[in-house]
């Protein structure tokens, strides 16, 4: 019995398992419907495979490459539902920016704080978080809490140094804390824009 070159078993002589190449080498009808997706030429030699024994795989070889696209299919489906979770997630905290914004025009300090304090453990992604320290710097700073601001900022100037509104409250907070040397340095960071 003709031992298959891929696998290396025993071939039972019958056309529905034996296959050849052109140089005769034996494979098995399973092994070379795996080979097939890889290459059309024999594993041994690389000589190409006849026609007629291409023939014999097109039901097969069609299937697995509509499985192949199916595969892509749900990943793509699976991608396009993540980019929509995170465009939802991104109005959600912009609308939350927004009534936040509008606490701090409204000298609601404490309550923009806290609302801003939640977002802040969330830890969302990096543009978020700068949205947030500096508006913590802001309300804090209103709030008359400079050491707090001082805090948040330089977090936030940290993340980014080119945050000119960062660094002016940053300044703003020195000025009030009586460190003139300090603000001076933060109110020439606040000018580069
Ligand atoms: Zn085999
Ligand atoms: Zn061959």
């Amino acid at each position: 019995m003709p031992t298959c070159i891929v696998c290396h078993l025993e071939i039972e002589e019958n056309p529905n398992t034996l296959f050849k190449c052109t140089n005769e080498h034996p494979i098995h009808r399973k092994c070379l419907a795996e080979w097939l997706l890889h290459s059309q030429n024999c594993p041994l030699c690389t000589e190409p495979y006849s026609q007629n024994v291409l023939n014999q795989f097109e039901d097969e070889l069609e299937q697995k490459e509509q499985e192949k696209q199916a595969a892509i299919d749900a990943e793509k489906k699976k991608e396009d539902f993540r980019k929509v979770e995170e465009l939802a997630n991104r109005i959600i905290f912009l609308k939350e920016i927004e009534e936040i914004e509008q606490l701090i025009d409204d000298n609601q300090y404490e309550d923009a704080i806290e609302k801003l304090l939640v977002l802040y453990n969330e830890g969302s992604y990096d543009v978020n978080d700068q949205k947030v320290l500096f508006l913590l710097g802001k309300a804090n700073f209103l709030k008359g809490r400079f050491d707090l601001t001082i805090n948040f900022l330089f977090k936030l100037v940290k993340l980014n140094f080119e945050y000119p509104d960062g660094f002016l409250y940053l300044g703003k907070a020195y000025e009030k804390l009586g460190l003139p040397d300090k603000a001076k340095w933060a109110f020439d960071r606040a000018k580069i824009e």
